[in-house]
């Protein structure tokens, strides 16, 4: 199978805890072998416990969303892949005024999301083109079987001037180093290096702006200073191993 991203025919193939994973010779990527349809489908967790459980994490995670003026209270918002809706649920209190919507393609999260205030779609095709301020792509790239052509349809959902907030495993780093999360779930399929992703990036018109990766982080870190101090000392040696930012249409003829 050739790589998802750039085309070019597999280098390596190599034994994953739970895929047998294969490295592209063009640009490096990563991706799990002839993935099966629906297998980046994750089933449902309790949502009350994930509520319990994120809540502070949520909170935070919010404040720095209307902070960097990512959402603000009327914007419209689209959430792929919203599972059990944890941070869909702590938005809602925290900004009651904010229109969400979501799709999601588990069932079970399908029927529970429903019952909440949010609009609901099974699949992308339903959510209507140019007509979200804010995408939320959590956990959600290194699920899909074909991100090319993905990304681009969830890209035409945006309003002009609209972002997406994404978050994403690295499966190596640029030293190469892969004892990192991206293999610890069944349903991951992409596996990113940081010029993968970038590849991503280019052959789908948008440039990537970083964030603090601590805006994730379900604990409150006492010394923020020195969290990320220590963090980035540990990026600058091995590479990055989690990817955290905002998506945006790049200007036209800057790729
Ligand atoms: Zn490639």
């Amino acid at each position: 199978m050739n790589c998802p991203i750039c085309s070019a025919a597999p280098a390596e193939t190599f034994s994953a805890r739970f895929v047998t994973a294969q490295k592209c010779s063009g640009c490096g990527h990563i991706y799990a072998q002839d993935p099966v349809t629906m297998q980046g489908v994750q089933v449902l967790v309790d949502p009350d416990e994930m509520m319990k459980e994120y809540a502070a994490r949520n909170k935070r995670l919010i404040n720095f969303w209307l902070r960097s003026g990512f959402i603000q209270a009327n914007s419209a918002v689209l959430d792929f892949g919203a599972g059990s809706g944890h941070i869909l649920r702590s938005l809602k209190q925290l900004v009651p005024s904010i229109q969400i919507s979501c799709v999601e393609a588990d069932d079970a999260a399908f029927k529970f999301l429903h019952s909440q205030p949010f609009t609901v779609f099974d699949s992308l095709e339903q959510a209507p083109r140019g007509s979200f301020d804010a995408i939320i792509l959590i956990e959600l790239l290194e699920h899909l079987n074909d991100p090319v052509p993905l990304l681009l349809e969830i890209k035409s959902r945006l309003r002009p001037g609209g972002r997406m907030f994404i978050t994403t495993p690295c499966g190596e780093t640029r030293t190469g180093y892969r004892r990192t999360s991206a293999y610890d779930t069944p349903e991951h399929v992409q596996f990113w290096t940081e010029k993968s992703f970038q590849l991503l990036c280019e052959k789908t018109g948008l440039n990537f702006r970083p964030v603090p990766q601590r805006v994730m982080s379900p604990r409150k870190t006492l010394n923020r200073w020195s969290y990320e101090t220590l963090r980035a000392m540990r990026d600058s040696v091995m590479g990055i191993r989690y990817l955290v930012g905002y998506l945006q249409c790049a200007p036209q003829g800057s790729n």
